[in-house]
């Protein structure tokens, strides 16, 4: 009888796991794991919001395997340790896991993997986490692509997502002394500011599960055109499940495909704008992969001599808090503490303001958003920051400078997504929602902050800072 550890990091899911199928495949019983060392992934351990989100789904896939007859073991790192501990009391010979891409992440199982190799034990690395493995598409050149239109063209060229694999109705498994209690990894914040979180969420895979299906009917419908309306349940909210892998992006994509199929001609074209989504997703890791320093420095070498202002912490503090006086941006920044999410559209608008019309640094924000985000991940958080602070490859330029009050008119016409974040403006309607200042006597009466900035003389000032720089 032989024994294998299925070790469970960023795929906290039964069903189409290729590393449980791979363990399952190959040996007669499995030693389910989990393993606590976020100092392993230092200087980008998880932040509060993650850890959160990691309680609640490691009790989720405990529960899980509990219905299957298979119980998950949690021990304290390091890794490398505790494989061992498990391994001496198991017999286990081969340890299964999904691959990480992440470079600090991808190193340390390079180092566990040798090091096991060397007692006699396989580590095996299944694929799982993206549609397209990072070194699968390269231009003509056989270089990584740059851009992502022509990435995305040859990425998808060969996307065939399949039919997902479901979990067996029962795991064969060994169960070995010594496994913690969830509490003793002190994930859940000691200050209860998630109270939040509680209602707008439900980690695991049944609530992964919930939340695509809750999309699959007339919001894949709306996609193309309700993605970039932050005051509509436009999106499918899925990014915290896909980070922890509750659910395969095979999983989504093969679902999307098979719904917008079902829904006609008009449908397809917004199944392939989500998946295209998903590419973006893919297309983050593949930088992140290729380009290893990406979190910590601009991909655009340029900007490591632009002219930030020096860390301004009053103005930082104004913007963590949703009191910059610029109602969008404070809708958005409020919607992330409570909720530990933003609206795409809102997180480029709140880090345009902070890296333009603030010139603070992209990594102060990318810092605050790593902390706060529910769905914090390394590739798409640097991505997103590096691509609207204009230092990224592929991104907005820096003098391409987001209009908060005309995009707040765009994108939330009504003002109701304003109204729903800051209460002192409800009542007020568009357009003067989005701009209160014009009514100096509302704007005192109201108790909200007067801008932070005024939003004209900031954008000039980073114009300048961004013509020394590129002239
Ligand atoms: C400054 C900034 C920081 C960001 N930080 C993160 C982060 O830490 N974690 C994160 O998952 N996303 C991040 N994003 C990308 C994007 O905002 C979120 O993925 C999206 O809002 C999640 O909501 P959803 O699941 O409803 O998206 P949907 O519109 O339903 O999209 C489906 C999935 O596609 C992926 N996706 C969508 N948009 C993007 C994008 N622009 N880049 C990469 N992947 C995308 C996500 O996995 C998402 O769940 C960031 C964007 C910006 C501008």
């Amino acid at each position: 009888m032989s024994t294998a550890i299925v070790w469970f990091r960023r795929d906290l899911r039964l069903d189409d796991n290729g590393a449980l199928q791979a363990a399952l495949d190959a040996h007669e019983r499995i030693v389910p794991l989990y393993i606590d060392a976020p100092d392993e992934e230092a200087p980008w351990a998880p932040g509060a919001a993650s850890r959160w989100w990691l309680h609640h789904a490691l009790a989720a896939l405990d529960r899980r395997l509990a219905e299957r007859g298979a119980t998950l073991h949690r021990l304290r790192g390091p890794s490398l340790d505790a494989l061992r501990v498990v391994i001496r009391a198991s017999g286990a010979v081969a340890v299964h896991a999904q691959r990480i891409y992440e470079p600090i992440a991808a190193a340390r199982d390079r180092r566990v993997s040798e090091a096991l190799a060397r007692d006699g034990v396989a580590m095996h690395l299944a694929s799982g986490a993206l549609l397209t493995e990072p070194h699968a598409v390269t231009t003509g050149a056989g270089t990584p692509y740059r851009v992502f239109t022509p990435y995305w063209r040859a990425a998808r060229a060969r996307l065939q997502p399949r039919t997902p694999w479901t979990a067996p109705a029962r795991l064969p498994s060994r169960s070995i002394e010594g496994s913690l209690p969830l509490d003793a990894f002190g994930l859940l914040p000691s200050i209860r500011w998630d109270a939040g979180f509680d209602a707008a969420w439900q980690p695991g895979e049944a609530g992964a599960q919930q939340a695509l299906d809750d999309f699959l009917g007339a919001p894949l419908r709306e996609y193309a055109e309700a993605r970039d309306r932050p005051d509509q349940v436009g999106t499918s909210r899925l990014s915290p499940h896909l980070h922890f892998g509750e659910i395969s992006p095979n999983q989504v994509a093969h679902a999307v495909l098979r719904s917008a199929a079902d829904l006609g001609a008009g449908a397809r074209q917004a199944g392939e704008a989500y998946l295209r989504e998903l590419g973006w997703r893919d297309f983050s890791q593949y930088l992140l992969h290729h380009n290893p320093t990406m979190a910590d420095r601009p991909l655009d070498p340029r900007f490591e001599r632009f002219a930030w202002v020096p860390r301004d912490p009053h103005a930082q503090r104004r913007w963590q808090r949703g009191l910059t006086g610029i109602p969008i941006v404070d809708a958005g920044m409020r919607e992330l503490w409570t909720t530990g999410w933003m609206h795409n559209r809102v997180r480029m608008l709140v880090a345009s303001f902070l890296t333009k019309n603030l010139r603070q640094h992209w990594l102060d924000g990318a810092r605050w958003f790593w902390d706060t985000l529910v769905d914090a991940d390394l590739a798409n958080n640097s991505q997103g920051w590096q691509w609207t602070a204009g230092c990224g490859v592929d991104a907005a330029p820096y003098f391409r400078i987001f209009n908060p009050v005309t995009q707040g008119l765009k994108f939330d016409p009504h003002g109701h997504y304003v109204q729903r974040w800051i209460p002192e403006l409800a009542g007020i309607a568009a357009p003067l929602v989005h701009q209160p200042w014009h009514d100096p006597d509302l704007l005192r009466r109201s108790g909200y902050p007067a801008p932070l900035v005024d939003l004209a003389e900031s954008r000039a000032a980073a114009l300048t800072a961004w013509k020394a720089l590129s002239g």
